[in-house]
């Protein structure tokens, strides 16, 4: 067999990364200083250390390009890292397309997604300031079971606010966390000022990540500094964190010898996405042809119809203000969309990195989505979860342009989780469903008048 040939690419754990990538050092330009909610002044570690502990806002600062990744931790990343990375051989073969098509297959950790590499570590670095109790928010249930996973290894008592829409229609998540020791409330709830505020206005509101950030938020903030607050996407160390995706992707195709013409990514707040994706951004800065490719829904298309502009992180207005690509801070998704890509703004690292044109980004509809996500479990076996499903129908869309002008592109894309407990919204498609619905214009722009204006 060709070295290229390989279906599946391992590293040993010998060869995992021993160090995260910052991205800080090696943006076009500074990003814009996060602001205090209430006072619009630009926040001080101070300010965030009533949510976060110190050695996370640190990171979040931090000009060093390399983070060292603490020794205990790489003990637990290896109950299933390094993650392979998988060539799509059988999906080239049913795209009849001359490209190669690889993923970095993230759906082997215990949550089923990328999502405890973060949860592990913001778990440890509160565990080691003392903190032994953590909120968080949960929209599809994958952030909430994956902090709950992680808490229970490192010894942390969790809350979890749930998105209500998903709270009803996901029990098997819920499960999860109960089973991995979290309590899990449905959001907006009669637990918290913020949730009580909404549920007077409406009685039966589905709910929103913004929401339920609020509720979250509000919980750490009024205890005194005994709870803190962990977040599962768009802050710059979550997104360090999660580089070890694309660090150990860069080290499988240096083995075997190849190099990617075509990065893709879905985005919700941008996690995954980067994480796979900034170890490469060095690459293309200093003139290697790559296009990096995030991919959003039309029902939440926050990088391709959103401003760019300072915004609040939630519907509360309690959590930082942050600059960044926004469909407004009270964004509520329609809850017929499947998918878990429905937040309102977008990590601001990644968000800068669109507006300088060093990242692309495209917005698809929902049915063709799952039609591709069909085919690729029907070729390659793993079942996608709905937010990944949307990487995969831009990676179709790439291999059928080849197929169009006979390139052998090498398409490399991040298969962030499987989707072993969205199979409701599968047997909606199936059912014929689901709704292309796109989020109309004339809504963003009625949001859009109620951004920050400091
Ligand atoms: C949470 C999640 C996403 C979206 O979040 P990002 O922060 O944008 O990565 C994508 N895919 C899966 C499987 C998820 O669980």
């Amino acid at each position: 067999m060709l070295k290229d040939e390989e279906k599946k690419v391992l590293l040993t754990e010998e060869e995992m990364p021993r160090q995260w990538y910052n991205i800080n050092p090696d943006l076009p330009e500074p990003l814009d200083p996060p602001l205090h909610p209430k006072t619009g002044k630009p926040l001080t570690p101070d300010d965030l250390s009533v949510l976060f502990p110190m050695s996370l806002i640190m990171q979040e600062v931090s000009m060093d390009r390399y983070i060292d990744i603490p020794e205990e931790l790489l003990d637990i990343y290896k109950i299933w890292r390094p993650s392979p990375l998988v060539r799509a051989s059988k999906l080239e073969r049913f795209l009849d397309t001359p490209a190669k098509i690889y993923y970095k297959n993230e759906s082997v950790s215990p949550a089923g997604s990328h999502k405890p590499n973060t949860a592990i570590a913001q778990a440890y670095y509160n565990k080691k300031e003392g903190v032994n109790k953590l909120t968080t928010e949960t929209g599809a249930g994958q952030w909430g079971s994956a902090l709950s996973f992680a808490c229970s290894l490192l010894g942390i008592d969790l809350t979890v606010y749930m998105v209500r829409c998903s709270y009803d229609q996901k029990p098997y998540r819920k499960l999860m966390m109960k089973i991995w020791g979290a309590e899990c409330i449905a959001s907006p709830s009669d637990t918290t000022e913020s949730g009580r505020a909404i549920l007077e206005k409406d009685p039966n509101c589905p709910g929103s990540l913004g929401i339920a950030i609020s509720e979250a938020v509000e919980v750490a903030a009024k205890s005194g500094g005994s709870i803190k607050y962990s977040l599962g996407s768009v802050l710059n160390h979550v997104l360090l964190h999660q580089t070890i995706v694309g660090l150990e992707t860069k080290k499988q195709l240096e083995k075997i010898e190849v190099e990617p013409d075509i990065l893709i990514g879905c985005v919700g707040g941008g996690s995954n996405f980067a994480g796979f994706a900034f170890p490469f951004v060095p690459d293309k800065q200093a003139g290697k042809d790559i296009r990096i490719i995030a991919v959003e829904p039309i029902a939440c298309p926050t990088l391709t119809k959103g401003p760019f502009a300072y915004d609040y992180g939630d519907t509360a207005k309690m959590a930082p203000i942050a600059k960044m690509f926004t469909l407004g801070h009270d964004f509520v998704p329609q809850p017929i969309h499947a998918g878990g890509l429905r937040y309102h703004g977008m990590a601001p690292q990644l968000s800068l990195l669109v507006k300088e044109n060093i990242i692309e980004a495209v917005a698809l509809p929902q049915n063709p989505v799952f039609k591709a996500s069909m085919d690729f479990a029907n070729t390659e076996g793993i079942i996608p979860a709905p937010e990944t499903a949307h990487a995969i129908k831009a990676v179709v869309d790439e291999a059928l342009k080849c197929r169009e002008t006979g390139e052998e592109k090498v398409i490399v894309f991040n298969f962030s989780g499987h989707g072993h407990f969205d199979l409701a919204a599968y047997d909606a498609y199936m059912n014929g469903e689901l709704v292309d619905y796109a989020y109309p214009d004339d809504k963003i722009k009625e949001s859009i008048k109620n951004l920050p204006k400091f």
